[in-house]
């Protein structure tokens, strides 16, 4: 018998939370799937697989060369080694060694978030110090340079919904002072749509996660200077190992890729028509009242913001529709607003009208 939910007691879900580390992100395409099964049902060269897809991510992106590694977390903690190393064999056999003590790695402190698990970690993880830069509130240029010492071995920023967005310098003055100063760039854009922007606006290296606007498969990406990619690349004969990606992945997201490249994420526009006969549907329901938002960061997405009234707080709801089989995932993040968020990027129409009828009963 072929695996299924029941099988290993498992519910189903259907996720309206959005790209969720703890639901499994994304749901991969056909296209996908047929790559990932190509990878798992042949041998490879497993050097000249990741040499090759780089080299082919490489020129779809425009970028010197890149490398597919396991998860934008692992992207970050080996190109915190890599830039640590500098192709150091040494190094890579000893990456805690008291030897090197160019370790510093800074990061402006309204960057210093935990996205599932704190940057920090990851940073450590690769050998390196977080030397934070500015203030919780702000951070220019100038605050950035003041940090930088003899034992800088690299900046890193963080693009992301889930930094301090207000009095923040752009990647491109961060650059300016990279370059200025001779450091790398790191720029860890994991959840960022756009493939091209970062390395343009100046970034030595740029991270994506490969399953969150990609949809791939468990994956990540490191794209940048061909000599920093080749450096992640030894990291594979030490603290890599730990982080080790698949076969079956590396094609599958080498596909979601391409694939990307050519369809890009639903358009705002998308989200927006889909949902309305689900806004018209939960606004006939007593003490609901939903509307279409704009996600918080700006971003082109568009959720359904549901504020529950009545007998019922926002929180019960969001529990009680966890409770059954399928069990609904919604963003909670409002909560304590008495608003339920929906984010309908990987819900469809049949399961909108499971979610509404849910909430018939609930309420
Ligand atoms: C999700 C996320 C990561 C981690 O991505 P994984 O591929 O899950 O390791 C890193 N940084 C930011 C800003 C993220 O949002």
């Amino acid at each position: 018998m072929t695996i299924n939910f029941e099988k290993l007691g498992l519910k189903e879900v259907i996720n309206a939370s959005g790209r969720m580390t703890i639901l499994g992100v994304s749901k991969v395409s056909e296209n996908v799937l047929t790559a990932q099964r190509f990878g798992g049902e042949h041998f490879f060269e497993m050097s000249q697989l990741a040499i090759q897809t780089g080299a082919y991510l490489a020129k779809l992106l425009k970028v010197e060369d890149a490398q597919i590694v396991s998860s934008a977390s692992a992207g970050i903690a080996q190109s915190v080694a890599a830039l640590i190393g500098a192709g150091d064999l040494y190094h890579a056999y000893h990456p805690y060694t008291d030897k090197i003590n160019k370790r510093e790695i800074i990061l402006p402190k309204g960057h210093n978030v935990d996205y599932g698990t704190p940057v920090e970690v990851m940073v450590e993880q690769g050998g390196g110090q977080v030397i934070e830069a500015g203030y919780a509130n702000m951070c220019g240029p100038d605050h950035l340079e003041m940090m930088i010492t003899e034992k800088t071995a690299a900046i890193l920023y963080i693009k992301s919904h889930h930094t301090v967005q207000k009095s923040m310098l752009t990647v491109a003055e961060t650059a300016t002072v990279a370059k200025a100063h001779k450091i790398p760039l790191i720029v860890d854009a994991a959840a960022e749509e756009d493939l091209f922007k970062y390395i343009q606006a100046g970034a030595d290296l740029v991270i994506y996660s490969g399953a969150k606007a990609m949809e791939g498969p468990s994956a990540g990406l490191v794209i940048g200077k061909k000599e920093y990619i080749e450096w992640i690349r030894l990291q594979g004969k030490g603290i890599g190992r730990a982080m080790k990606i698949g076969k079956d992945n590396i094609l599958g997201f080498t596909q979601a890729v391409e694939d990307y490249l050519v369809h890009g994420s639903e358009a705002g526009s998308e989200m927006k028509a889909r949902m309305l006969p689900f806004i018209a549907d939960l606004n006939e329901i007593s003490d609901l009242s939903a509307e279409v938002v704009q996600d918080g960061a700006g971003r082109d997405i568009y959720r359904a913001s549901v504020k529950v009234s009545g007998e019922k707080n926002a929180k019960q709801v969001i529990e009680e529709l966890k409770e059954k089989d399928p069990a609904v995932y919604t963003r909670e993040y409002q909560a304590n607003n008495g608003i339920i968020e929906f984010d309908v990027r990987s819900v469809n129409q049949s399961e909108m009208t499971k979610i509404v009828n849910r909430l018939k009963e609930i309420m």
